[in-house]
């Protein structure tokens, strides 16, 4: 009998632990190739190399969200290539507009067009190491002000062979990236400590905050959507980014994995201005 109990007690502690580790987190990194105050070719080849070494050290599978037009036009070869090492590191490429158009503000045919155009220059690329090109990301998550707009251009979106890829967790690390850029050009090494230091404490309860959100919301933890954008800053924080996971038990999932989540069917039928992450919605 104690035996029995013992088995039982174990199997609800295995059933709890699995639940727990089930809780995925997909990184996502968008304006690929980079997003930095600079348009220097070695700036934007050390930021990609760092950012890449630090999501293999860590077994961080992730997804990179490319805006067309960085490459085209001058330097546009140098930024293909490093569009291409995210392949080739293992990491998946999406559509993310071709001038980081956002559909708010822009008719839905040239909205369209744009992705349709970032379409013709990634699908080669992806093709090319035999890998399928399926997710979308809107530009400042701004979906469309009507919901004629939002249907019309997901309907092309589907038509497409393409998925949109939500956000559930996000830490402004934009705002603190190009001051970043700023220390680091100036070589102002304390300031860009300082900017390091506020940005991974500010990560800390931003993450902690979505997990505690969705809790509220859900009443449990679906696998998240991480945001991030492919900044020197995050490069060069991978280390301490992949430790925050760590701490609060995400374990790092593809997209592909994180969208299987039951939640992500829930429907989302926000038209308007703002451009807010899935939660908020
Ligand atoms: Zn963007």
């Amino acid at each position: 009998m104690l035996r029995l109990i013992f088995t039982a007690v174990l199997l609800v502690i295995c059933a709890t632990a699995g639940a727990a580790s089930a809780e995925g987190v997909a990184l996502t990194f968008d304006d690929l190739p980079t997003m930095a105050l600079t348009g220097d070719a070695p700036y934007a080849a050390a930021t990609t190399n760092a950012l890449l070494n630090g999501l293999r050290r860590h077994h961080l599978p992730a997804t990179g969200f490319v805006i067309g037009e960085k490459l085209e036009g001058d330097g546009g070869v140098a930024q293909t290539r490093l569009a291409d090492a995210w392949l080739a590191a293992g990491m998946g490429l999406g559509n993310h507009t071709f001038s980081h158009a956002s559909l708010n503000r822009t008719p839905v045919a040239s909205y369209i067009a744009e992705v349709s155009r970032t379409d013709g220059i990634l699908r080669p690329l992806l093709a090319a190491r035999h890998r399928p090109l399926d997710w979308f990301r809107h530009p400042y998550l701004e979906t469309g002000l009507t919901l004629d707009a939002r249907r019309t251009f997901e309907a092309w979106l589907s038509g497409h062979g393409y998925r949109v890829a939500p956000v559930t967790m996000e830490n402004s690390d934009w705002v603190f990236a190009l001051p970043y850029d700023d220390a680091i050009l100036r070589q102002d090494t304390a300031g860009a400590a300082r900017i390091k230091r506020a940005y991974l404490d500010y990560a800390t309860k931003a993450v902690v905050s979505y997990r505690t959100a969705v809790l509220q919301l859900l009443g449990r933890r679906p696998s998240f959507v991480f945001l991030l954008h492919a900044t020197r800053l995050n490069a060069d924080s991978m280390d301490q980014l992949a430790d925050i996971l760590r701490r609060n038990d995400l374990q790092p999932v593809t997209l592909d994995r994180a969208m299987r989540d039951p939640a992500y069917k829930i429907a989302d039928t926000y038209a308007g201005p703002d451009g807010d992450e899935w939660l908020s919605r």
